[in-house]
């Protein structure tokens, strides 16, 4: 790994794959977006992953960090809808080149690309994954050459990613992480956050963090807890009140996958366990 431009902002990760963090830090962005440039060394096209926000500072540091690879940009995906990926988006207009996404519904200026298609770039290929969860219309990019995923907001550097219901989907999320498990993928490179590099393992905790919280959310409904406010304040009681609505978005997805398991019901806006 090796800070490219010395401002942090731009590292190599491997021959292949630069990373340009964006300045939006926040509690949901970690230490700001990651966008990714992708291309074969010393072949001109580059594949730009996720432009994130449309931030003067951020294009201008994508672009000195296409001309530091001697590149150019040919293509751009983006990972998902929410704006901290796909904002700056148009960029592609003032580039020149097309941008993909899974729903351009939800994108508007993308084209559709599709579960399992391929994006050549110069002699290297890129594999397109749909693995909904955190947002139904999520994908994730596999690097053959490498064995490198990266994950947008699948899977995040550290933590865990809030799965934006009723967009996002508990048993969607699952699915999906065992996906990318079988994917084996011989590394991570998250939409927020740092390379994982022991990436079964890190899925795998996941699955059992997941597993771990739906017993917790059992648990209040058995000790009386009723509404989702009160589910979160027994199950993140530490928690800081700006992070308590991400709280109670992932505390309804779990509601929501236990009663399609019809495991809970749910009368006026009141839970109990069945
Ligand atoms: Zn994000």
């Amino acid at each position: 790994m090796t800070d490219v431009d010395g401002s942090s902002r731009v590292t190599s990760l491997d021959a292949t794959t630069t990373r340009v963090r964006a300045a939006n830090p926040s509690p949901m962005t970690l230490s700001g977006t990651n966008t990714y440039l992708i291309g074969t060394p010393g072949a001109g096209d580059l594949l730009v992953v996720d432009p994130g926000p449309a931030l003067n500072d951020h294009r201008a540091t994508i672009e000195r960090a296409v001309a530091q690879r001697g590149g150019r940009i040919a293509t751009v995906v983006v990972t998902h809808h929410h704006v901290d990926h796909a904002e700056a988006v148009g960029w592609a207009r003032d580039w020149q080149v097309s941008a993909f996404a899974f729903d351009p519904t939800r994108i508007p200026g993308t084209e559709e690309i599709h579960d399992g298609a391929t994006v050549p770039i110069d002699g290297l290929e890129v594999v397109v994954h749909h693995q909904p969860g955190h947002t139904a219309d999520h994908l994730c990019l596999r690097i053959p050459r490498t064995g490198v995923v990266l994950t947008g907001d699948h899977v995040l550097g550290e933590g865990t990613t809030v799965i934006a219901w009723p967009d996002g989907d508990l048993g969607g999320y699952l699915d999906s992480l065992r996906a990318l498990r079988q994917l084996e993928p011989s590394a991570l490179y998250p939409g927020h956050g740092e390379v994982v590099t022991a990436a079964r393992p890190h899925i795998d905790a996941l699955l059992a963090h997941r597993a771990e919280r739906t017993e917790q959310i059992l648990a209040a409904l058995a000790n009386g807890r009723e509404t989702v406010d009160e589910i979160v304040m027994d199950v993140y009681p530490e928690l800081a009140a700006a992070l308590r609505p991400a709280a109670a978005r992932s505390v309804n997805a779990h509601l929501a996958d236990l009663r399609r398991r019809d495991a809970v019901a749910c009368v006026e806006g009141r839970w109990r366990g069945t």
